[in-house]
């Protein structure tokens, strides 16, 4: 099913040749691998993105960390369609995203808010991992 308010994204692309101008352009990549869903909904930051409000061509993003999936991947070239849970080459976690959504949005945004706060929990916990094991290294040292 075509996911409302999303876009279907890839999380790299190839470099080809420019014939005129012999600069290296970005193009849709030759193995595309999992299709990941980038969330448009009204709330987030992509929004304010206007050039992907028209949906009629490829977003090439050139900079890493622009653009983050529903499964927090970073994903560099945006699909002017929507992400269809359908499609056989879907990314998994993903596509339970899209389709928990499509179901239910209220349990959609409830579930993303605990997974962010896991996630920055998470981030937190290794955080303080990585500064315990500098300390520790440092004490032996
Ligand atoms: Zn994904």
């Amino acid at each position: 099913m075509k996911t409302p308010d999303t876009r279907a994204a890839l999380r790299h692309y190839d470099l080809a040749r420019d014939p005129v101008d012999h600069g290296l352009d970005p193009v849709l990549p030759a193995e595309p691998g999992p299709v990941h869903a980038l969330d448009l909904e009204p709330d987030r930051v992509y929004r304010r993105h206007a050039h992907l409000d028209n949906n009629r061509s490829v977003v090439f993003s050139e900079w890493s960390g622009t653009y983050t999936a529903l499964c927090e991947r970073i994903v560099r070239v945006i699909l002017p369609m929507p992400f269809d849970t359908a499609d056989p080459d879907v990314c998994p976690q993903c596509q339970r995203w899209a389709e928990l959504r499509i179901a239910d949005p209220a349990e959609f945004k409830r579930q993303r808010r605990e997974w962010m706060n896991e996630k920055l929990q998470r981030d937190e916990e290794q955080e303080n991992i990585t500064e315990w094991k500098r300390r520790g290294h440092n004490t032996t040292a």
